[in-house]
């Protein structure tokens, strides 16, 4: 073991198992670690690094904000984040933004908005909000309230009430939890990531939102992980046809600074007024001058670089020896694998790719801007680890 690593296990909370590796830089899509050995990176911390490490576009950016004003406080009016705020709105047809610096704040503000909404529409009751089983929304209290897994919920209780499952694909499910409870909204994932990378059908997702209407909920999608640009539309419900009320995102946002952003539509735009929520870093210039070169350069042509990627990955994979089966969105790709996805994924690291899992499944979230050669090069060696 490594220093680091030896002091990670003194000082650190004890709450990550780490692979042991220790990474020290990165271009691109490759990085290093500690031996300066080479890994190309199907990870992107997560779907965070969008455009890959150390990327010359977003770093500029970020640089240059950081040596003119690094921090405001919202105090102030600051233009990174208000040409943010207008280009996602632009971008989507969602009315206002608020910003936070994480995906679970971005949900924290969802919730927040969706109480209150209800609070003034429907009556104080009305406070329910419908999330699905196999869902991920957060580390909080009240976002791993909707977080719709047990297994995060049981040493922490009492996590913030007003949160009932259904099944994903059981509209039936999702009916019958509005007529046994007075609901204000369903907050869904279009591809539930930490879930296993299962994608909702987009007839399970329509019906959602048409029941929303007819019952008048807000429709609320979390797309921190499936957002920008990652399933190969800016957003995933624009890929769904679908007209969310309420947008969460934040992950890949930020390029690799922390950010989320929580965006509203028509009917809730203006349901937050001055004090109802707040953020020391939320709208940070820095994060934001970064987040405004990921968003504009997250065009037509990078979708559909990133639907073409997509489509070779599942070709080469689906019917792979050793696979089961292949799910997911653009560049958020599930693996069945018949060996367990954490052995194929420690064969992988040993030969120089990095991947993830969810769930039983081996989890790839490449940069958006992966070069087709490395990509190859991965996929490679991910269909020797699993044969
Ligand atoms: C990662 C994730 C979150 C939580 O984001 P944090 O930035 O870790 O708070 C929430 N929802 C989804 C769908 C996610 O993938």
């Amino acid at each position: 073991m490594n220093e680091i690593m030896e002091l990670d296990r003194q000082y650190v909370a004890g709450t990550y198992a780490r692979f042991p590796l220790e990474l020290v830089s990165g271009k691109g899509a490759l990085c290093y670690d500690a031996a300066g050995r080479e890994y190309i990176d199907l990870g992107s911390g997560i779907a965070v690094n969008a455009f890959g490490y150390a990327d010359e576009g977003w770093a500029a950016a970020v640089s240059a904000q950081l040596l003119t004003l690094q921090h405001a406080s919202n105090l102030y009016y600051t233009a990174p984040c208000v040409r943010l705020a207008e280009q996602l709105c632009l971008r989507t047809g969602m009315k206002k933004v608020f910003f936070g610096n994480s995906g679970a704040e971005a949900n924290e503000c969802a919730v927040k908005v969706a109480r209150k909404w209800a609070g003034q529409n429907k009556g104080p009751d009305s406070y329910y909000i419908i999330t699905l089983n196999n869902s991920f929304h957060g580390r909080t209290l009240t976002t791993l309230a909707a977080t719709g897994q047990a297994v995060f919920h049981s040493q922490f209780r009492p996590l913030t009430p007003g949160f009932v499952h259904a099944d994903a694909g059981d509209l039936a499910g999702v009916r019958a939890l509005t007529e046994q409870y007075p609901c204000a909204a369903v907050l869904v994932e279009p591809v539930q990531g930490e879930g296993g990378v299962v994608p909702l059908s987009e007839e399970f997702l329509r019906g959602v939102e048409a029941l929303c209407r007819e019952k008048d909920m807000l429709l609320m999608v979390d797309e921190v992980q499936t957002g920008n640009g990652r399933t190969g539309a800016l957003y995933a419900f624009q890929r769904y046809g679908v007209t969310p009320d309420v947008v969460t995102t934040a992950k890949g946002l930020g390029g690799g600074l922390p950010i989320g952003a929580c965006l509203l539509g028509e009917r809730v735009e203006n349901v937050l007024g001055k004090g109802d929520h707040g953020s020391t870093f939320g709208g940070n210039p820095a994060a934001c001058a970064g987040a405004l070169n990921v968003l504009e350069r997250i065009d037509d042509t990078l979708l559909a670089e990133v639907r073409e990627k997509s489509a070779y990955v599942f070709s080469e994979l689906e019917h792979a020896p050793g696979v089961r089966g292949v799910t997911g969105l653009g560049l958020m790709i599930g693996i069945q694998t018949e060996k367990p996805a954490a052995e194929v994924l420690a064969a992988c690291r040993e030969n120089g790719v990095l991947c993830l899992t969810a769930k039983d499944r081996l989890r790839l979230l490449p940069p958006l801007n992966i070069p087709f050669d490395l990509l190859k090069k991965a996929v490679e060696i991910i269909k020797a680890a699993c044969a």
